[in-house]
């Protein structure tokens, strides 16, 4: 390949010449300098290197320096960052180097991104692991995660360049959290389109689905927008209010997204579009120019009063603020529209990007970002918690909708929805809310369970006697609570196990078996537990008794105990480049030969389904469908122990695949059903169930199939019965 270095060059030149237009916030004096010094070091650090797709390194750290200046309106400091995030990790520059050149604060940026991605080695730890120490660097420096989201947005733009299990990986991690992070952060515009590019890599056939049945139907909802929106126009008008009012599509991931959790068709979605309305309103008439639109157009078309919100009065705690209602437009269709204000849009759009022209609105939703800061930093304060599941707890709090409660004093908090009077209490500060034996709502006497709602007034009973119970995880739904109940009960555990501990070594030597940890370790086995501490545990809790242990000296003096059967973790690489060795792929087929496999039962994949293989921790290798409800987790945390894997074209043997069906119950439903199924070639039916409730009934068959063509032309004749109105695979 010939490469035009002169041009190269020009077009560096040009792209940094955008950066710097691109700029939102006003440059100090000597800024425009430094930002030009730090592009020149960049540029000589990166400048033997090339990306994969063959352009020089150095676009990678100027498109990221753009998005942050642009999309997110970072000052100089935040820019300096993005252009110089790579050249610690990859280049022989130090953190010294950069300290001297642009001083601490940069320096430290650097650090925390090049903390960020020296975790990629995915043998070394989970990733999870890896989120944990982000977020904990994002709570001393919040441009350190959107730096972080803008090289990912980048990455995720120039992804179809990687190899293809990495293109999966890759769009799972945003999936599962920069994506999230991004909404919680108010950058709307970044989330959607992480999420769009992501689904394009994690799920290429429904996102093509949609992008093209979107195109499809685009006209005729352009014409019945335009039908929508006239006599609103001419209302609007009439009544002297300045405004935009427009349709705007929702994006491709929160089609797909409506389409798996209510289980529907696209064309079934009734809100591919919203309706916004956009004032151009001076701040002190901002909140009645809302109201006053929202009233007029309620006198056009009939209101759902189920479905408004109003996050005008309290904005969400990502700084949300807007009007939204339901109405019936023409031909019967419900219409979701959004009212708010240009300085609202711009805030909802942009988040921190607006903040140059915002300055007073910005500086309270900063406040309620530092609080939320602040309590991530408290969570991550706790000692061990389970890097999985801290990331599970936390995630719970990125996304759920909220209410907002008084305590007694009337200082208001803001909690996720469905929160309880436990929530509440941990809230408030664990002492509480470990001592908390019940509350008064509103005066009244309730449980710890009791779920609150906006407007409670909460008062916390406590008693010293009190501690944490296994079952208050059942209800409380806070990331806080949850990690605090776990870590005190995890306290008590190890408490119990120790003095489980000393009760086995008696044991032990009563049995005249020695108490070291060659022993121990065989006992462990031999009970199959998962650890020591666990074996210490049921001891102190006297399930492990003498009689066992008899057992267990019989079963160690026949020698038996030598023959391991555990995989080892060094293992594991060795499996791992087996499998991966000859094609990079695993061939599930019947070959004996062929390490074991089994298909996962949460997804029941069949051959034509995409899949993957995942090193489950005996050393098997479970099957799972790419669409797998669990696929997204297992993919961005144990990245290392997947495989790619693929069908062998010598399937004989059938596979269970589950459906769901319903529709109106019509007489001889149950009968139509079993023949239409024993009447298809090469399936079969294992079993078949049946609600009927008032008229409609809901039923699940597991069947016996082949591959996915054979399910495919099954669920198509099922459709075709009458009455029955949805057919699903289970686990889509
Ligand atoms: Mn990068």
């Amino acid at each position: 390949m010939q490469i035009d270095l002169e041009a190269e060059k020009k077009e560096i030149l040009n792209r940094y010449k955008r950066l710097i237009k691109s700029c939102k916030r006003r440059l100090e004096k000597g800024e425009k300098e430094l930002i030009r010094k730090a592009f020149e070091v960049a540029l000589e650090a990166h400048k033997d290197m090339r990306r994969k797709s063959g352009e020089p390194y150095i676009y990678h750290p100027i498109e990221v320096a753009q998005i942050c200046a642009e999309d997110i309106g970072l000052g100089a400091t935040g820019i300096i960052g993005a252009l110089l995030h790579d050249t610690v990790e990859d280049t022989d520059l130090t953190l010294e180097d950069l300290k001297g050149l642009f001083g601490e604060k940069v320096s430290q940026i650097i650090d925390g991104l090049t903390k960020l991605s020296g975790m990629q080695d995915f043998t070394e730890s989970l990733q999870a692991e890896n989120f944990r120490k982000m977020l904990l660097t994002m709570s001393e420096d919040i441009r350190v995660v959107l730096i972080k989201l803008a090289d990912r947005l980048h990455n995720m733009r120039t992804l179809e360049h990687m190899k293809p299990e990495q293109q999966l990986k890759i769009s799972s991690e945003t999936l599962y959290l920069y994506a999230p992070l991004a909404h919680r952060l108010g950058l709307n515009v970044i989330k959607t389109e992480l999420e769009d590019q992501a689904l394009m890599y994690t799920n290429p056939d429904v996102y093509n689905e949609i992008v093209q049945k979107l195109k499809d139907t685009e006209p005729e909802r352009k014409r019945y927008i335009q039908r929508f929106i006239d006599p609103v126009k001419e209302m609007l008008q009439r009544q002297g209010l300045k405004f935009k009012i427009f349709g705007r599509p929702k994006s491709v991931y929160s089609i797909f997204s409506k389409m798996k959790n209510k289980n529907v068709s696209f064309d079934e979605i009734y809100d591919l579009f919203a309706i916004r309305i956009v004032l151009d309103s001076v701040s002190e008439f901002e909140k009645s120019d809302c109201w006053k639109a929202y009233a007029l157009i309620t006198d056009i078309y009939l209101t759902n009063p189920d479905r408004l919100r109003d996050w005008i009065s309290t904005p969400k705690s990502n700084g949300y603020e807007s009007l939204h209602t339901t109405v019936m437009g023409p031909q019967g269709k419900w219409v979701e529209v959004q009212i708010r204000t240009e300085r609202m849009d711009e805030l909802a759009e942009k988040g921190f990007a607006a903040h140059w022209k915002y300055k007073d609105a910005m500086a309270a939703r900063e406040q309620q970002l530092e609080s939320w800061l602040g309590r991530i930093r408290e969570m991550l304060e706790d000692p061990d918690p389970d890097a999985l599941e801290f990331i599970d707890d936390f995630k719970l709090n990125l996304f759920s909708d909220e209410i907002y409660v008084f305590t007694p004093k009337g200082e208001m908090k803001t909690l996720p929805y469905k929160a309880t009077a436990l929530d509440f209490a941990f809230d408030v500060h664990t002492k509480i809310g470990e001592h908390c034996i019940g509350a008064k709502v509103n005066h009244k006497l309730v449980p710890l369970s009791h779920m609150l709602t906006s407007g409670d007034q909460v008062e916390i009973l406590t008693s010293t006697k009190q501690l944490p119970k296994n079952e208050w995880l059942d209800f409380v739904v806070t990331a806080k609570a949850k990690s605090k109940i776990k870590n005190r009960l995890r306290q008590e555990r190890k408490k119990t196990a120790l003095a489980g501990k000393e009760i086995l070594k008696t044991k032990f030597e009563a049995a005249g078996l020695p108490d070291d940890l060659k022993t121990l370790q065989g006992f462990l086995k031999f009970l199959k537990l998962p650890s020591l501490q666990e074996v210490y545990y049921r001891t102190a809790l006297g399930n492990v008794d003498t009689k066992e242990i008899q057992e267990f000296k019989e079963f160690k003096n026949s020698g038996l105990l030598t023959a391991a059967d555990t995989v080892e973790s060094k293992k594991w690489d060795e499996l791992i480049t087996r499998v991966r060795g000859t094609s990079n792929m695993l061939v599930i087929s019947g070959d004996a030969q062929q390490l074991k496999y089994t298909l996962a039962s949460c997804c029941n994949p069949i051959p034509g389904d995409e899949v993957f293989g995942f090193f489950s921790t005996n050393a098997e290798i479970l099957i799972h469908r790419v669409n797998c409800p669990n696929a997204t987790k297992l993919l961005s945390n144990y990245a290392y122990r997947i495989v790619r894997a693929k069908w062998g074209n010598d399937q004989l043997i059938s596979f269970l695949a589950g459906i769901r069906i319903s529709g109106s119950d019509e007489i001889g439903m149950v009968n139509s059903i079993t023949k239409v199924i024993s009447n298809e070639n090469n399936i079969n039916m294992r079993s078949i169930h049946f609600d009927t409730d008032d008229g409609l009934f809901e039923g699940t068959l597991m069947v016996y199939v082949h591959d996915t063509k054979h399910l495919n032309h099954l669920v198509k004749n099922l459709k075709n019965i009458k009455g029955v109105s949805t057919v699903d695979r289970i686990g889509q």
